[in-house]
């Protein structure tokens, strides 16, 4: 090993570093060279001793500068690779700040009890409040306070899931009435009362049918209420749920609980009233049920006919659904299918 020899070394070292195009083989490029152990130019500084005296001095000064010029090439190499390793990186991870969000998938409320909520809301500004009452109800609630005693007619229209045998037994409520009943025994007129709930009758389910269902019951109960505020907070109610334009009739009809008794029809959606599948060809769809509460109800509810009178109404939100969302199919609001209730 001649002083020339380490400079050949050297420009080698050199190139080699230029060449490295990452931290780690820098480094790798220093262990060969400049290693502790065996780099090559760390071993070369070992042949001093082994040098004539007359060549030591030179050998080392050449020594000196090689390993010198190396770690400054090593060091400049590193900087400017850790700098453009940095930049890359810089790069990768950037994040626009300013890039608007993703909205996160989030679920909703049902379409009906979307449209419930909606009930409640336009009843509270007429100074209702919302309760509710039991599903699994008894005969006496569900029908007899109701003028409806045993082998009452008007008890074929509700075919009853019972609990137990007929008259007298446990049953699923047919209808929310039974909780006007339970208002008026629980607390003194004025009443104003709106209550959703489930209830069920044994219907075969069809287009405007499910065994299921629910319903919005309505009662007031003051002194001086009549059929006009009635029929005022109907066509009110009707309005704020279809808009001005859709055709509202309101017929005479007959309930054992309301005397008189008015059914409200709204024109179908989906044939504006020619007639199709969903209205069952009638044109029109019966969404309410709706009467003056029968004196003898009053009574039953410990209230006195002669002081008080009193209106109740019955209205279907899943028919309502039906008829606000243009739907073919009552039932297709329980088939749980997403691609439709997302639509909502
Ligand atoms: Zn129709």
């Amino acid at each position: 090993m001649t002083a020339v020899d380490l400079q050949e070394l050297t420009a080698m070292a050199l190139e080699e570093i230029a060449r490295a195009d990452s931290l780690d083989r820098l480094d790798e490029v220093r262990l060969r060279y400049l290693g502790r152990r065996d780099g090559l130019v760390t071993l070369a500084g070992q042949r001093l001793r082994e040098l004539a005296p007359e060549q030591r001095a030179a050998f080392g000064q050449e020594f000196n500068r090689a390993s010198g010029q190396l770690r400054s090439a090593l060091e400049t190499r590193q900087r400017e690779l850790a700098s453009g390793e940095a930049q890359l990186r810089e790069d990768a991870e950037w994040v626009d700040m300013s890039h608007p969000f993703r909205e996160a998938d989030q679920g909703h409320s049902h379409p009906v009890t979307g449209l419930i909520r909606e009930i409640e809301d336009i009843f509270a500004f007429l100074g209702y409040q919302s309760v509710g009452g039991p599903e699994l109800e008894d005969d006496q609630h569900n029908f007899q306070l109701l003028n409806m005693p045993p082998e009452h007619p008007a008890r074929d229209s509700h075919d009853t899931f019972y609990l137990s045998p007929p008259a007298g037994g446990w049953l699923y409520r047919t209808h929310t009435s039974p909780v006007q009943m339970r208002a008026m025994l629980g607390s003194p007129p004025p009443l104003r009362i709106i209550v959703p709930g489930k209830v069920a009758r044994r219907d075969n389910p069809d287009p405007t049918h499910t065994p299921v269902f629910h319903q919005v019951e309505g009662l007031c109960v003051d002194h001086g209420v009549t059929l006009g505020d009635l029929k005022g907070t109907l066509e009110y109610a009707i309005r704020a749920l279809f808009g001005r334009d859709r055709r509202v009739r309101l017929r005479a009809s007959f309930f054992p609980y309301t005397e008189p008794s008015l059914e409200a029809d709204v024109a179908c959606a989906v044939c504006q009233g020619a007639g199709c599948r969903t209205c069952l060809q009638k044109g029109w769809i019966e969404i309410l049920g709706s009467g003056m509460v029968h004196p003898q109800v009053l009574r039953n509810g410990g209230v006195d006919p002669e002081t008080y009178s009193g209106f109740a109404f019955g209205m279907g939100p899943d028919r309502i659904a039906v008829l606000r969302y243009g739907l073919t199919d009552l039932r297709d609001l329980y088939e749980n299918d997403l691609r439709l209730l997302e639509c909502f």
